[in-house]
């Protein structure tokens, strides 16, 4: 078992030794700081979420201690009551990076103040949007993060047991954290009586079988309790009732991230990053025409230009900017006159697009924009549940229309007809799935409605 104070040992011998192993390896940024990755990519980045990541070796715990890894836990577990944990939670302001950009403290607020036998943590790790991988890279780069985060919420509401509802189309990041999860049992930084205290709390798997809307908390609980993983009709907060009727608390893998650190540099080093309504960065997979992809965490409240030429060095081939699409196959398709708005929950949503666990997928000139939104209607329709009419049947018939459009066979009464369905499936739709599946086609009407025209010119 660890003692308390041999945390601070490993960390001393760890940090030299990676300190040394990176200035060898050169592409390092090393002072008083800590240590971050140079180079042009990373200069306007803040990485919290992200900090350990192409740094530590994510199969030794003792790197990650080497990074103040399990200082954030211990503190709390000697010198904090849960309210106090939860104070500081809700101070900080964070958002739930999965989507939804649910006030994190308050969720675990509900689940404190409701008492039960059992209390129940879940990551959400099914990250299913089209060309996304910030969860995938967090829990393959820096497992323990999660880990910890996980025992922190733990103690805060009152559980002794958490989840990992894990892709198992990620098979780096399950074996990642299985290692993970055997070598803090041994370090004695998860399991029995933790750093030595009365404080107990144990991880384990699950593999998701790739159905996208198992990423909904409710299917994903459904699916953890053994049935099919269709959304429950929303009666209860699953801070109330969740999985196995218990309060359980789910938060996504890069909000979970965000949490050691918070305990570490402090509520106001935190909320001086990003909005005032959206403290903190976000991390997003920039991809498609773009001359660098890859991950990229900025401040929240970055203009979206500043991502897409600043960071990711703009459209390559001598083409030029068309759209940017935010928030996954569910998010809206953003022209060039709108790239002066902020990335933050509110301005994204205010112009139709939102800001989903993260997707940014850059288009030119030569992507039609009536195929982008088929493309991703499409993925809706696959990945419908079935359970309610309007996601089910709606959808359908939408990329039916879209079908006949891009075939050349529309006519211009079958854009009114899906600007009517959109309004239909949006509002009566059971889950977040169905409730933002036509974003695409809406988003890309409202903005590019002449290629749409185009499409069905002179067809009566
Ligand atoms: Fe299932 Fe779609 Fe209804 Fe959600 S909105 S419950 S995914 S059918």
């Amino acid at each position: 078992m660890l003692v308390m104070d041999m945390l601070d040992e490993i960390k001393d011998k760890n940090r030299k030794q990676l300190e040394e192993r990176l200035t060898q390896k050169g592409g390092y940024i090393i002072d008083e700081d800590g240590i971050k990755l140079d180079g042009d990519y990373f200069k306007k980045q803040v990485r919290i979420a992200l900090k350990n990541c192409d740094i530590i070796d994510p199969t030794n715990i003792e790197e990650y201690i080497a990074m103040d890894g399990y200082f954030s836990l211990k503190n709390i577990l000697n010198n904090m009551s849960q309210q106090e944990v939860i104070d500081i939670m809700k101070q900080s302001g964070l958002r739930g990076r999965g989507g939804a950009g649910f006030p994190t403290g308050r969720k675990w607020e509900t689940a404190l103040q409701y008492s039960s036998d059992k209390k129940y943590v879940i990551c959400n790790a099914d990250e299913g949007d089209p060309g996304a991988f910030m969860d995938r890279s967090i829990l393959e780069k820096d497992p323990h993060s999660v880990l910890e985060a996980m025992a922190i919420a733990g103690f805060a509401i009152g559980s002794d047991q958490g989840f990992i509802y894990v892709r198992a189309e990620y098979p780096v990041a399950v074996k990642r954290l299985k290692a993970a999860i055997a070598q803090a049992k041994e370090y004695g930084v998860l399991g029995e009586n933790i750093f030595g205290t009365n404080f107990n709390f144990d991880i384990e798997l699950r593999l998701g079988a790739g159905a996208f809307v198992c990423g909904e908390g409710t299917a994903l609980i459904e699916s953890i309790e053994g049935k099919r993983g269709m959304p429950r009709t929303k009666i209860y907060r699953t801070a109330h009732r969740g999985l196995w009727q218990k309060p359980t608390i789910i938060n996504n893998v890069e909000t979970l991230a965000n949490i050691p650190v918070i305990f570490q540099k402090g509520v106001d080093w935190f909320t001086k990053i990003g909005t005032e309504k959206s403290p903190g960065t976000k991390v997003f997979a920039l991809v498609g025409k773009i001359e660098t992809a890859g991950l990229v965490e900025v401040p929240m409240g970055m203009p979206l230009h500043e991502i897409i030429y600043d960071i990711g060095g703009g459209v390559p081939d001598g083409k030029s900017f068309k759209a940017v699409q935010t928030g996954g196959p569910s998010g809206g398709c953003i022209p060039e006159n709108l790239l002066d708005t902020p990335v933050d929950f509110e301005s994204l949503a205010k112009i139709g697009s939102i800001m989903g666990s993260g997707g940014m997928v850059v288009m030119d000139n030569t992507d039609c924009m009536v195929d982008i939104a088929k493309f991703f209607l499409d993925f809706t329709v696959d990945e419908s549940c079935g359970k309610c009419v309007p996601c089910r049947e709606g959808t359908k018939r939408m990329l039916e229309l879209l079908e006949k459009i891009t075939s050349g066979n529309g006519k211009k009464e079958d854009i009114d007809t899906m600007e009517r369905l959109a309004v239909t499936i949006s509002s009566a739709s059971l889950c977040g799935l169905g409730q933002t599946a036509a974003n695409p086609v809406v988003s890309t009407l409202r903005y590019f409605r002449d290629e749409y025209e185009a499409h069905v010119m002179d067809k009566k």
